[in-house]
């Protein structure tokens, strides 16, 4: 086992992944579920990328020397990377440096699934108070493996990607190599479908996963009677 990437020695990630800079300061939280399960998680792959990034995991933050550091620190400008009606929208422009006035930005990111961040956030009043801030996604997520249930629903390499991306274009940061976070990401999925389509190997899987295409043509969790409501009307994936 390397005990910095967390992959069996063998597949060990460390060599391949090249360090890159930002001015941004990342913080993955991690709920100790999702550390366990990490194999499929992206957080920690993320965060050796990011030498400008502390991954901290736990359930409750508001103890957490480093977190509360971060965001009591009269020279950083700490928000949360959480969706929802009063997050600024980096996409649209929300966020300026007038907004830092020569501020360092640190985000928070929650690595867990939605039921994990909620509970996170539910035991951490000092992150419920930061300031939130969203993107709009570029692209639907490229999740083969944990199947997304919801349309938005980014790991969280992609979101950092995304978040850069943002972030650049609101001059905020330099996004310096896109290629790389993708490329990490779009191997550790090729080394995945290629062991749950091995039935030597511990990862199989009788049933193929399903390609993102696949799941966009099936919104999921959209019942019948549900999509009458809505009055969703289904595209022939040819018209599209
Ligand atoms: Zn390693």
């Amino acid at each position: 086992m390397c005990y910095k990437c967390f992959w069996p020695q063998p597949l060990c990630w460390c060599p391949t992944l090249h360090p890159m800079e930002t001015r941004t300061r990342f913080v993955f939280l991690m709920s100790p579920k999702e550390f366990k399960q990490e194999k499929a998680g992206t957080g920690r792959l993320t965060h050796l990328c990011l030498p400008n990034s502390e991954l901290r995991m736990g359930e409750g933050f508001d103890k957490n020397e480093l977190v509360q550091a971060l965001i009591n620190d009269s020279q950083n400008y700490p928000v949360l990377l959480y969706p929802g009606r009063e997050a600024r929208n980096l996409s649209k422009g929300d966020l300026t440096l007038a907004d830092l006035g020569g501020r360092r930005l640190v985000v928070f990111l929650i690595d867990a699934t939605w039921g994990g961040a909620r509970k996170i956030l539910r035991l951490s009043p000092s992150l419920q108070r930061l300031p939130r801030i969203m993107f709009t996604p570029s692209a639907p997520s490229r999740y083969v493996i944990k199947q997304q249930p919801q349309e938005g629903c980014l790991s969280t390499l992609e979101a950092v990607h995304e978040l850069l991306t943002a972030l650049e274009r609101s001059r905020l940061d330099r996004y310096e190599n896109p290629t790389q976070l993708l490329g990490v990401f779009q191997r550790m999925q090729d080394f995945q479908l290629k062991c749950a389509a091995d039935p030597t190997r511990p990862g199989y899987r009788r049933r193929p996963y399903r390609t993102p295409e696949e799941r966009a043509a099936q919104p999921p969790h959209v019942g019948k009677r549900r999509m009458k409501f809505l009055k969703v009307e289904t595209v022939p994936s040819s018209a599209a």
